[in-house]
């Protein structure tokens, strides 16, 4: 299996979910940048260009390049420096990271070990998905809001509705991060040769199944 898997899709298409699989699986190290940022967020002595930074994603914009890339190669280099294979999740959403990831694997001697799995979703899926939703605030497991629960089945932690799963926001991170924006990066990776594309309309075990196929 290579070495790094870059799940690539819309807000909602489950890449959180099958990373943290690929995670139980294989031993990887899981590099997702919203939980980066989260935790850095609650660090008391931000820089006010951090603070600025941060401020991208209550309204669903993107955060800008330079955070994402100290927070996620400062991540990555540990689980290398770890022996650790990587799968980066929603870590690239605009085209210039795709590039200086691109950079960063070259550098590392990793290009020829990376794959890219592209999670599919509909924008309308994406929107129903994030605003009928819970998430366990100490593992993070995500729960349809349908179950009516409001303990984690996995570890017992409160459930909660993230800030930024409000509907308006909702439905501008699917402008800024769903498929209209994801069609560059769609593209760059096609170009590569290492695109592997994923229906994630599916129930999370067969999303799980086709994922292992593709990465065989
Ligand atoms: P997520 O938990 O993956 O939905 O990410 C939460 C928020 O963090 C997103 O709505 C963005 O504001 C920000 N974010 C996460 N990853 C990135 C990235 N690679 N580039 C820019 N912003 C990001």
């Amino acid at each position: 299996m290579k070495k790094i898997i870059i799940f690539i899709g819309p807000p909602g298409s489950g890449k959180g979910t099958q990373a943290k699989r690929i995670v139980e699986k294989y031993g990887y190290g899981h590099i997702s940048t919203g939980d980066l940022l989260r935790s850095f967020q609650t660090k008391k002595d931000l820089a006010v260009d951090e603070q600025a930074a941060l401020s991208a994603m209550k309204f669903g914009g993107l955060v800008p390049d330079w955070l994402i890339y100290r927070l996620a190669f400062t991540a990555a280099k540990e689980s290398l420096d770890a022996g650790k294979g990587i799968v980066f999740d929603g870590a690239i959403r605009n085209l210039e990271q795709a590039q200086e990831y691109e950079k960063f694997f070259e550098k590392e001697h990793l290009a020829n070990q990376v794959v890219v799995v592209d999670i599919t979703l509909s924008d309308e899926e994406s929107l129903y998905r994030l605003t009928t939703r819970q998430v366990c605030v100490v593992c993070g497991a995500i729960i349809p809001a349908s179950e009516k629960i409001i303990q984690c089945p996995k570890c017992g932690g409160v459930l909660t509705v993230r800030a930024d799963d409000d509907e308006v926001v909702v439905k501008n991170r699917i402008k800024v991060q769903g498929n209209d924006a994801l069609a560059g990066i769609r593209a760059f990776y096609q170009n590569l040769g290492i695109l592997k594309i994923v229906d994630g309309a599916q129930t999370i075990a067969r999303v799980e199944s086709a994922i292992d196929a593709v990465l065989k």
